[in-house]
């Protein structure tokens, strides 16, 4: 069964959420008090619908206590974060995610009862895009919303191939800008040289592409 989720406020965080989601093949609503960006999610999400979630028959009309999982992405107003996680959590929503602006935030947030408490702009160890996670993925550079440099690791799929043979650059979209292997490091690799398994991957590209990558070839 799908699993249905609430995302609250559509910044990049909360955008970016609600992408990935859907990606995954979830079911998700999508809220924001701001009319243009729920436009931009209308297509995108299940539902999508303006609202003020600081407002509790609000999100009491919306169901909300129905959602297996709210991703409160509410960022700059601290305000309205704490308040939409009270009136949440006294709905008796299962499990709330909140992204926190700062440590006092964090605290807060945490004493009333968030679930889970993120920080993305601080921690890239909670990643945006969580099926970046992997045993396969060392560490990652974001450079922006879409873009990212991602250090894999080669499996048994690419060991002995060439660049060329699985002509990386096409079938992904993205640049090995560099392999490690061992000691040593080779910068701008051609398209004759050849992978070996273990060997670290400097990918640089959208977080999409080297997601499609990695699965591919893990
Ligand atoms: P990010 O920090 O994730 O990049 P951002 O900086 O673009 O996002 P923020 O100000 O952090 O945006 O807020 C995220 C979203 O939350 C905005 O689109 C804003 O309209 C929405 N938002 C703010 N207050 C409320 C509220 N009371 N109810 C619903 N949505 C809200
Ligand atoms: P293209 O526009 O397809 O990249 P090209 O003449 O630059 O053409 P080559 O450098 O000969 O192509 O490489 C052929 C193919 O090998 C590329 O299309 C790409 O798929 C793959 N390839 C070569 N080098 C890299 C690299 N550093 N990272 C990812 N893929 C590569
Ligand atoms: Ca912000």
């Amino acid at each position: 069964m799908k699993k249905e989720f609430a995302v609250i406020g559509l910044g990049r965080f909360g955008g970016s959420i609600c992408r990935e989601l859907i990606a995954q093949g979830m079911e998700v609503l999508a809220i924001d008090i701001d009319e243009e960006r729920v436009n931009e999610y209308s297509e995108i999400a299940t539902y999508a619908v303006i609202a003020d979630t600081t407002d509790e028959a609000v999100l009491k009309n919306l169901g909300i206590r129905n959602f297996e999982h709210v991703i409160v992405a509410i960022g700059d107003n601290i305000q309205a974060s704490i308040l939409t996680t009270i009136i949440l959590k006294e709905l008796g929503v299962e499990r709330i995610t909140v992204k926190a602006q700062n440590d006092y935030h964090e605290k807060v947030l945490r004493k009333i009862g968030a679930d889970q408490v993120v920080h993305p702009e601080r921690d890239m160890g909670v990643r945006i895009v969580t099926n970046l996670v992997s045993n396969n993925v060392l560490d990652y550079l974001e450079l922006s919303n879409e873009y990212s440099i991602v250090e894999l690791i080669a499996g048994i799929k690419m060991d002995g191939k060439t660049l060329l043979e699985l002509d990386i650059r096409a079938k992904y979209g993205v640049n090995i800008v560099a392999i490690k292997r061992n000691e040593e490091i080779l910068v701008s690799p051609q398209a004759e040289e050849k992978i070996k398994k273990g060997d670290v991957l400097v990918v640089i590209g959208a977080y999409q592409d080297i997601n499609r990558l990695e699965k591919k070839m893990s």
